[in-house]
């Protein structure tokens, strides 16, 4: 094979949509172009020989923030045992800052932004030679409707395995100075038909998980209630066998008619990811975000109260003029709103962001390593960040997990980002660990901590019972859920772990 794709994912599940796309759009040399995709954590060894079986001549990679370091071995390594082999690099973490990274010294092309006409063309060109001095190509944005969707591409493999991602549109018309997609000023929609009618042929051949990467899926609402509609006819058709979407919302734009479409689809049928960021109007001014407070916090709400939404709300600690205690009224906001999971992350210097801006009149300063996360800021020192890394680990394994529903609740009480806080800190130095804490032991750190905040033994034993009573299945190495709890569907379930 003569042109090889290839990335290292983050996990099997996720197949990737930017390498379909390239193959998709690779015109005449489709035949002699072929996907190989790895996950990260692969002996670069290994890696490497697969690569070279195929003798290819052109190796393109997908170059992300979480496999950065990897793949930059790869192509050290790749570069050494076969350096006629021309290594050609794309994707976000090489599309800005070029200058002085390692891997970009190293590999022989990179292709910045847009690869779908970029790449193919650069391509030709080195195999008809001569080969073009320029190292760096910008890429070229084609109009949408000249782009060649990459959904056949998805192998029935792919389909009943792993997440479908799929976009109508690209770009976003905020200007969020922490996110890359903050530089596109506007977004872009695929010609819609054309798009409806591969989720049609994806539907057809088993796809049930559609994940949309779309940044802000309810910009349009035409748009938006003409896609909900497939999935309800959809779940109309086959109410045995249902379709499961995910899509990310702005948070403050929710007219009515969107939310007659989100009313009618049934429990494990939806889930939203709502970026809040930050609730607190200064910080929110600095970083050029964007958002009607007032109206997230109602369509949230609403969301909760009466929809069979699952809901899965982003926050952002270390952002710039975000002190703990403003961070914490957010997070206790969110809490009483009611959104089933928060994720709660770090502030990352993403290459190319405009929130470079902040680094000194902030004190931000950022970890030099991907994926570049703040160490501390001028309103939050390095050993209190540390905490609310922690915070934010033991909440996903508590909280967002879904396995202490009813115990969360006791954690947290009319204080949620203070009891919490209590309890990681606590619980750190139980542990000294924030990872590989097998779920019984977690189950019987949790129950301790409640009887050390005055809850009698029976009835914190009742309370985690009622949520697991630290049984774990033989088969399966997941909790047995004690009867009576809500759980996800199986669907959704199956989708949250992807
Ligand atoms: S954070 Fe969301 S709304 Fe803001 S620029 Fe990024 S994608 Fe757009």
């Amino acid at each position: 094979m003569t042109i090889l794709l290839s990335t290292l994912n983050a996990r099997y599940t996720h197949a990737s949509l930017g390498l379909r796309y390239l193959l998709a759009n690779m015109g005449p040399l489709t035949a002699q172009t072929s996907i190989h995709e790895f996950v990260i954590g692969a002996k670069t060894t290994d890696l490497v020989e697969r690569l070279l079986a195929h003798q290819p001549r052109i190796v393109g990679f997908g170059v992300y923030i979480w496999n950065v370091e990897e793949t930059t071995r790869v192509v050290a390594m790749l570069k050494r045992v076969a350096p006629e082999v021309t290594v050609i690099l794309g994707g976000p973490e090489v599309s800005y800052e070029t200058a002085g990274q390692e891997i970009v010294k190293l590999a022989d092309y990179v292709v910045t932004g847009w690869g779908d006409v970029t790449f193919p063309k650069l391509c030709g060109e080195i195999l008809a030679g001569p080969k073009p001095l320029m190292k760096v190509h910008a890429g070229v944005q084609p109009p949408m409707a000249e782009i060649a969707l990459p959904y056949s591409l998805y192998s029935d493999d792919d389909i009943a395995h792993r997440t479908l991602y799929v976009e109508a549109s690209r770009g976003c018309p905020f200007k969020c100075e922490f996110c890359l997609s903050s530089l596109d000023k506007t977004a872009w929609p695929f010609p819609l038909d054309a798009f409806l009618a591969e989720m049609e042929s994806l539907h057809a051949r088993g796809a049930r998980l559609f994940k949309f990467v779309d940044r802000t899926f309810n910009l349009n609402v035409k748009t938006s209630l003409r896609i909900m509609q497939f999935f309800l006819d959809k779940l109309e058709a086959a109410p045995n066998d249902p379709v499961y979407a995910h899509f990310e919302l702005v948070p403050d734009h929710l007219p009515d008619a969107l939310k007659e479409s989100i009313a009618k689809f049934p429990p494990g049928a939806l889930q939203f990811e709502i970026g809040i960021q930050s609730f607190n109007p200064e910080v929110q001014a600095l970083v050029s975000r964007r958002q009607d407070n007032a109206k997230a916090a109602d369509n949230i709400r609403w969301l909760c109260e009466q929809s069979q939404t699952h809901l899965h709300v982003d926050l952002i600690a270390g952002l710039p003029g975000e002190d703990v205690a403003s961070f914490a009224r957010g997070f206790d906001q969110l809490v009483k709103l009611g959104a089933q999971e928060i994720q709660f992350g770090i502030l990352k210097r993403l290459r190319g962001t405009p929130i470079i801006r902040h680094t000194e009149p902030f004190g931000m300063v950022y970890d030099p390593y991907p994926p570049y996360t703040v160490l501390a800021t001028n309103r939050i020192d390095f050993a209190t960040m540390q905490r609310l890394v922690r915070f934010a680990r033991y909440w996903d394994l508590v909280a967002n997990s879904g396995r202490f529903a009813n115990t969360t609740r006791a954690l947290l009480l009319d204080a949620p980002f203070d009891n919490f806080m209590a309890f990681s800190d606590w619980i750190y130095t139980r542990t000294d660990a924030t990872h590989r804490i097998a779920l019984e032991k977690l189950a019987k750190l949790v129950q301790e901590w409640l009887e050390l905040r005055g809850m009698a033994r029976a009835d914190a034993t009742a309370l985690v019972a009622s949520d697991y009573a630290g049984k774990v299945d033989a088969h399966t190495h997941k909790p047995v859920v004690a009867q009576g709890v809500a759980v996800a569907p199986a669907r959704q379930v199956r989708h949250l772990a992807a």
